[in-house]
């Protein structure tokens, strides 16, 4: 797997920046799940999102899970990034989509995700209690979220710009995103260079689609700041499910829940949301998850 993910960092040590292709990620996810365009803009800015704040966790065993819940018809929207680095996600309603934003004549993700709910971010640090943060939707457009998600819940100040590009056919043509975050000290001078940055970037998939690398829009963010490439990384999209983790769900359901199941159906199909993947438990198998303790 080639490299997609870069974590650069400035000359003086004031501003970190990880930027990614996930081009590959969001073309695996529309494979999976079928999405719309609009889902795959929304799912996939997520997913992107998600392997972003991932990279700001680095040498860190943490994963971070973004639950976006805003009362638009795609429901609500999944994405977590393993402690890995990869990462998977899901959504309600994949095939949910909506007519092109008549103000800008782009994906109306906005709509779709809906502003009526709540972004929650749920870091695990393997600790008995992982951290939980959650704000109210902004925008519902996900950058601005993710962006108002550091500066209320964290206190970063935090720069995001996440971009999908949907073919006409609903293959993906370009996907991937940066993300900047400034170190305390930063100076009055240091934010408005970077602002200055900011404002002349092109939007993330056009860059990708000039053939530009995440290091170099890393280094184009941080323009006269003398950035360094701190690591570099290859994260795809993974799923680590498996029929263990299938029998612990089910496990959850309770022992009520496992008889009526088992009594009903010679053969209960769970479905992964994450990718699909079917596992089958008979009945027998069933009752005896049931009574085991
Ligand atoms: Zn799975």
């Amino acid at each position: 797997m080639k490299n997609n993910l870069v974590r650069t960092i400035s000359k003086n040590g004031g501003a970190i920046v990880c930027a990614i292709d996930s081009t590959d990620i969001v073309r695996n996810m529309e494979q999976i799940h079928k999405t719309s365009a609009t889902a795959s803009a929304a799912l996939g800015r997520l997913l992107t999102g998600a392997a972003l704040m991932g990279c700001f966790l680095k040498g860190e065993e943490e994963s971070v899970s973004l639950k976006l819940k805003g009362g638009g018809p795609i429901g609500t929207v999944h994405a977590i990034c393993g402690t890995d680095g990869n990462v998977r996600g899901y959504c309600d309603q994949p095939l949910a989509d909506l007519p092109l934003n008549p103000a800008n004549g782009k994906l109306n993700v906005g709509a779709l995700v809906g502003t009526d709910g709540t972004l929650t971010v749920i870091k695990d640090m393997g600790l008995k209690e992982p951290y939980i943060g959650q704000i109210p939707i902004e925008t519902g457009e996900i950058a601005e979220d993710i962006t108002a998600y550091y500066a209320k819940s964290e206190q970063i100040p935090t720069a995001c710009a996440l971009g999908v590009l949907v073919n006409p056919d609903l293959t993906i043509r370009a996907a991937g995103g940066f993300m900047l975050q400034l170190l305390p000290g930063a100076s009055e001078e240091e934010i408005s260079l970077i602002e200055q940055n900011l404002s002349k970037l092109d939007a993330v998939t056009t860059m990708l689609d000039r053939g530009m690398t995440p290091t170099e829009i890393a280094f184009a963010v941080l323009d006269g700041f003398e950035p360094n490439v701190l690591d570099e990384s290859g994260v795809e999209y993974r799923c680590n499910c498996s029929r263990d983790k299938m029998r612990r769900v089910l496990k959850g359901l309770g022992k009520e829940e496992l008889e009526t199941l088992a009594s009903e159906d010679p053969e209960t199909e769970i479905v992964c949301s994450y990718c699909n993947k079917k596992y089958l438990f008979s009945a027998e198998q069933l009752r005896e998850l049931a009574q085991s303790k």
